[in-house]
């Protein structure tokens, strides 16, 4: 078993955990009831030996199942969730557990902040992302038209409890998804995990270490304080612009966030801020676990949103293991880009 601790609350990372949750929660915060919200897909699979393993140590378990797929992203799945906290009257004394991705741990978070009530948040996040990137944030949103993750509170957990085997479910396109934010991690701030991804094959080889890997990737996020924290968007400016030129219908956001990756470290080595060969090892890392390293994304929708971030604070690896922030301006960076980028993008 894997922890870390954070000023306001407990992580603990370990293999089978699914079934001892219970365990796993501190006297202080045990609830008397809890309500543990999954989609249908999670609760089929995960939600009898959660429910188990509460229900052991003396609490009074309600579910709540949520319809799979895009249900989770939207305004009602909020409102069934608040619903059910209202209708069982849960308060300090009791807890809501989401279970799943990040986003129905961020809406979970979001529900228990905009309850009523103080209420206790013990997130069980599911999935690779969900438990090397999303987790330790203390953020908590809804995503909306009007922009992923702009309608949301700070609102931090009582406990994040991640049982990494309950990623091995995962098909296998958001597996390695999930895997080019692992790679995103090390290659902003931990050569020697880095140096690790480099030398597993397959995912079997990945799930075997994942205890180690989502631990490792979660201390990368506790270590960075202040504006060090922006480290952990490392490819996500020109990831983004990936997704919104695409409309969040090509590439996955981990797939994107890689691409991105890879720009900017042939941006950073074309403006002799990144050290030579560092995009190759990049590249070679993303082929490694699948990841695409090139986009389809129209050439034409990608400068429009480019020409939208006139001037933005990147994230530049300067190394693999090291990276930098750097204030740009999206002139030079255009010009970067046509003159020396433009193998990255293949018109539709
Ligand atoms: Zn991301």
């Amino acid at each position: 078993m894997q922890s870390i601790r954070t000023p306001s609350y407990d992580v603990f990372i370990e293999n089978g955990l699914v079934g001892r949750l219970g365990d796993r929660i501190p006297p202080a915060l045990m609830p008397r009831r809890a309500l543990l919200v999954a989609d249908e897909t999670v609760a089929r699979r995960y939600g009898a030996r959660a429910k188990r393993s509460l229900e052991a140590v003396g609490i009074q378990v309600h579910t709540l199942p949520l319809k799979a797929g895009g249900y989770c992203q939207t305004l009602n799945a909020l409102k069934e969730i608040a619903a059910k906290l209202n209708e069982l009257n849960m308060g300090a004394e009791d807890a809501l557990v989401p279970m799943g991705g990040g986003v129905l741990c961020d809406m979970g978070g979001f529900a228990a902040w905009n309850h009523k009530q103080m209420i206790r948040l013990i997130q069980v996040p599911t999935t690779l992302i969900g438990m090397t990137d999303w987790a330790i944030q203390g953020k908590t949103a809804i995503e909306h038209k009007v922009g992923s993750r702009m309608i949301g509170s700070f609102f931090p957990p009582s406990l994040i409890l991640i049982d990494p085997q309950t990623s091995f479910t995962q098909p296998t396109r958001e597996f390695d998804s999930g895997m080019a934010e692992v790679i995103k991690c090390a290659c902003a701030a931990d050569a020697s995990l880095f140096h690790m991804l480099e030398s597993l094959t397959g995912r079997a080889a990945v799930e075997a270490r994942l205890e180690e890997i989502s631990w490792r990737c979660l201390c990368i996020k506790q270590s960075l304080q202040g504006r060090e924290q922006a480290k952990m968007m490392l490819g996500h400016h020109l990831g983004h612009v990936i997704e919104t030129a695409q409309r969040y219908r090509g590439l996955l956001h981990g797939e994107a966030i890689g691409v991105g990756m890879l720009m900017t470290s042939r941006l950073g080595e074309a403006l002799g801020m990144t050290v030579k060969g560092t995009t190759e090892r990049i590249e070679s890392c993303l082929t490694r676990y699948s990841l695409p390293i090139s986009t389809f994304a129209d050439e034409t929708a990608f400068m429009a949103c480019l020409r939208t971030m006139p001037r933005f604070e990147a994230v530049l690896p300067e190394r693999v293991g090291w990276s930098i922030l750097r204030q740009l301006d999206n002139t030079f960076l255009l010009n970067a880009w046509q003159h020396s980028h433009r193998a990255n993008i293949r018109s539709m």
